[in-house]
């Protein structure tokens, strides 16, 4: 019976797909006429975007209406890859409460990595109660402390620094946790940032380290020229204690020495990480961070940081350009936590895809001490595609007027709509 109904349904799938091609309809959704930006692929261009079946699947002038299912017209937009960050919180005593639906797709983010929010010993309570009920794609770097964010203590508990029992964690979820997280770390060692390192090197994988209280014992400066290897992060790039300038204003050489290692340089902007006091002038020397995030959570979501898009259109207006600053928000983060099949729009790759705006006028932005930047250009989420499917969109560019629906029911549709009523198999959400 199971076998004849699947067979069934195999047969009526292939009976819609030859009916669309002799409709000429090979793709869902055409995004028509965007701007778009995809560094991987160095593409920077009017293009339209087809997709099918939740995939890229052709980036190109002049694609046909015809060939489309759905046809949106994006002109005078940027379509990028969907926004990667890399540090956002959505576990533990910081993040709890935040659901990342809540903050991501809005602000054209399609994958998060809670950074640090859970330790072995709760990753999976985190997993069933966040990872499998989140739209967004959330993956996860491990606490190296096995109770995780549990507060200022429990972060602090070097017992509790169990390299092996999180080596262990990190290989049993191979590409959903993407390395491990130190953070909050007060003491005058090296332990958090030893142990995860071993950690890293037993499993494999990368650490993005916030150093928690400097502290002259264990030197900013050791940290990022010896400790941390090729592919490992420093996070909270432009955060006041950094010592980013000297008393010329010149940015410290052994940080572009960090940089020529290979060690990586995280935004990480949150409540208290970012400073147009040191990102101004090292921007303007040339010390961008390499991936742009926003170390969201309750305490920067509704201060200077707000979302991804704001905290991009800082760095636009200090000066970075468009493409680079697409390029730290998508493939650059995605290449550093392994995973190559995002944060670009090659054919076949999942369509994660952000439509942006880019508004002139005068607006103002505000660092973590609340100091404000005046600057013409900010960037605002038009709409956002997960796995080919509209899952946000903020002026509804791809409804129909209301004063012209033929039959004024429930509008959508699940071959484009993540909002429809039965959205295909391949973007389910597991069931509550
Ligand atoms: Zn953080």
């Amino acid at each position: 019976m199971m076998m004849m109904k699947m067979g069934s349904l195999r047969y009526a799938f292939i009976l819609m797909m030859a009916a669309n091609f002799m409709n000429g309809q090979e793709f869902d959704l055409l995004l028509k006429g965007g701007h778009v930006i995809d560094p991987k692929n160095k593409i920077d261009a009017i293009r339209d975007v087809a997709i099918s079946s939740g995939k890229i699947a052709a980036v190109a002038a002049g694609i046909p209406v015809a060939k489309a299912y759905k046809t949106i017209d994006v002109s005078g937009l940027h379509v990028t890859p969907g926004l990667v960050d890399i540090h956002a919180h959505f576990w533990g005593v910081y993040g709890q409460g935040i659901h990342p639906d809540s903050h991501t797709l809005r602000s054209g983010v399609t994958t998060v990595v809670d950074a640090g929010g859970a330790g072995w010993r709760n990753f999976a309570a985190f997993k069933k109660d966040i990872v499998d009920r989140a739209s967004t794609r959330v993956l996860a770097w491990l606490n190296i402390v096995g109770r995780g964010m549990d507060g200022r203590v429990a972060e602090n508990n070097t017992a509790d620094m169990d390299p092996a029992a999180a080596a262990k964690t990190i290989r049993a979820h191979p590409g959903l946790i993407v390395g491990v997280k130190t953070a909050h770390y007060d003491g005058p060692e090296w332990v958090a940032v030893d142990r995860s390192l071993e950690a890293g090197n037993l499993a494999k994988v990368p650490i993005m380290v916030d150093f928690g209280t400097f502290r002259s014992e264990r030197p900013f400066e050791e940290l990022v020229t010896k400790k941390l290897r090729p592919g490992d992060f420093y996070t909270h790039t432009y955060l006041n204690s950094v010592p980013m300038l000297d008393s010329d204003g010149h940015v410290r050489k052994f940080l572009f020495e960090a940089r020529s290692r290979g060690v990586l340089f995280d935004a990480g902007h949150g409540q208290g990480s970012f400073l147009f006091r040191l990102a101004v002038p090292a921007v303007k020397q040339g010390f961008v961070a390499d991936t742009i995030s926003t170390d969201l959570h309750t305490g920067s979501m509704n201060a200077g940081m707000k979302d991804m898009a704001m905290v991009m259109s800082k760095f636009l207006n200090i000066g970075v350009p468009l493409a680079d600053v697409i390029l730290r928000s998508t493939w650059n983060p995605a290449r550093a936590i392994g995973h190559e099949e995002l944060g670009h729009l090659s054919p076949g790759a999942p369509a994660d895809i952000a439509v942006l705006r880019v508004e002139q006028g005068n607006f103002g932005f505000v660092d973590a001490y609340k100091a404000r930047m005046t600057g013409s250009q900010r960037l605002v989420c038009e709409m956002t595609l997960r796995n080919g499917l509209v899952s946000w969109e903020l002026n509804g560019i791809s409804r129909d007027p209301w004063d012209t629906l033929g039959h004024y029911g429930s509008q959508g549709d699940q071959r484009w709509d993540a909002t429809a009523e039965d959205p295909p198999k391949y973007n389910r959400r597991p069931k509550r």
